[in-house]
């Protein structure tokens, strides 16, 4: 079989680490398996990149982080080479360059366009186990970018459907896909599966166990995808396609998200033209705008709320401010949170989302935003609630039993 393995960077966090990846690695091998292994860099190392280049300027050029990120990657890609060549196994590291990830030319948050999987083919034929560094590409430019935070999950589902590869294992520190992050509420169940479309909401909406985009890939390209641990033998959790009896579960996970902050515009002239204004304002300067909510006018106003990442509150604020017409006042709130119950049986069951607000209300947590999709309720609620209002959701629709 051909399989992908993806190490987060608490999996590569040291060298011992990196030492029992490649022990893990070996065995996959030893098995009689073909094997593409992606690896992020090591924990803390992006972050403490961004904070060097952060010293000098709050604005560095997105070419230069790329240029700066996507080294943490290739370290940990040649690393890993090497103690698997140090133990007899015949390994080559390669560059998201080398692996023939193109993407477009959007730095720091690059899609990918396509992948040229010869060289890895030719690898592989040779005998040899690849080590791809994760989270980036080359532009057709010849610049390298990359693939946003969490992005080595993308690279390593992108690798399994160029390669078309049996499955695509992601190895983090949690043993698969649980009812809610373990660390907010120890009770959360692991889940044997999990739909993609479920996934695919958990993530968006801050689980951060799977890159949301690479969840979206794999639904597309129909790759078999497991969150596993690097540091047990659980068979993990398996992501796929809906089946029949899914829609038997109301309820699939429950998800916090804290870097979350909102808009609230009050008296804003309630004429056609207004809204597009102000979203084409903020989509031009690449703010990405979560829940939006409009209430019908009264007196030819009306008031506007939309949330925005916590990160982007200010340039939010910036563009907000600049106008000078049509919006009567308005206040900005970074101490807020979303949590989201998700789940496909909402489709077929009524009173899920009477539910949440019943779990919060008894808790006396104020919800001031609420959205839905067919397959989720997303609230926002002051932040300092936000771990308890998980909890409650979570012994709400039972996730523990
Ligand atoms: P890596 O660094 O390997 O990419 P991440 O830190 O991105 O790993 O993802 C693993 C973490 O995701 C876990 O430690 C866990 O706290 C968190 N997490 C959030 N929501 C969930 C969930 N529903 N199930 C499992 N883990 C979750
Ligand atoms: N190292 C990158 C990050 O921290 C990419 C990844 O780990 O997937 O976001
Ligand atoms: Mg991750």
């Amino acid at each position: 079989m051909l399989i992908v393995h993806k190490y987060g960077g608490t999996s590569v966090g040291t060298l011992e680490r990196i030492e029992n990846v490649a022990s893990r690695v070996i065995a996959a091998r030893d098995a009689g398996n073909d094997l593409v292994i992606v690896v992020s860099a090591m924990s803390g190392e992006t972050n403490k990149l961004i904070d060097y280049a952060t010293h000098f300027t709050k604005n560095p050029a997105k070419q230069e982080m790329d240029m700066l990120l996507s080294s943490g990657e290739r370290v940990t890609a040649a690393l890993l080479s090497i103690a698997l060549q140090a133990r007899g196994y015949d390994a080559v590291a390669m560059s998201g360059r080398q692996a023939g990830i193109v993407t477009d030319t959007t730095h720091t948050y690059a899609r990918i366009e396509s992948i040229d999987p010869s060289a890895m083919q030719k690898a592989i034929k040779e005998g040899k186990i690849i080590i791809v560094a994760g989270f980036q590409g080359i532009n057709k430019e010849g610049k390298v970018t990359t693939l946003g935070r969490g992005g080595s999950d993308l690279s390593a589902v992108a690798l399994a459907g160029a390669l078309n590869a049996d499955a695509c294992e992601i190895y983090s520190d949690v043993d698969g896909i649980y009812t809610t992050d373990p660390r907010i509420e120890p009770k959360a169940k692991k889940l044997d599966t999990i739909s993609y479309d479920e996934m695919l909401e958990l993530a968006s909406m801050g689980a951060k166990v799977l890159q949301n985009r690479s969840v979206e890939l794999a639904k597309k390209l129909n790759v078999k995808l497991y969150a596993k641990s690097s540091f047990s033998d659980d068979a993990g959790t398996l992501i796929t396609q809906e089946s029949g009896n899914m829609e038997e579960v109301l309820v699939s996970g429950v998800v916090l998200d804290k870097n979350q902050a909102r808009v609230t515009l009050r008296n804003v002239s309630d004429k056609p033209g207004i809204a597009a204004e102000i979203f084409t304002k903020l989509a031009n300067e690449g703010i990405n705008v979560d829940m939006i909510i409009q209430n019908v006018g009264v007196d030819g106003s009306t008031n506007l709320g939309f949330t925005v990442t916590e990160s982007e509150l200010e340039a939010a604020k910036k563009i907000m401010e600049s106008f000078d017409h049509d919006i009567g006042s308005m206040d900005f709130d970074s101490a807020v949170c979303k949590v989201s119950v998700v789940g496909v049986g909402m489709k077929s069951h009524a009173g899920v989302a009477a539910q949440a607000f019943s779990a919060l209300a008894a808790n006396n947590i104020n919800i001031q935003m609420i959205s839905t999709s067919e397959i989720k309720v997303s609230m926002v609620i002051d932040e300092k609630y936000g771990e308890l209002a998980i909890r409650m959701l979570h012994d709400a629709y039972n996730l523990d039993k």
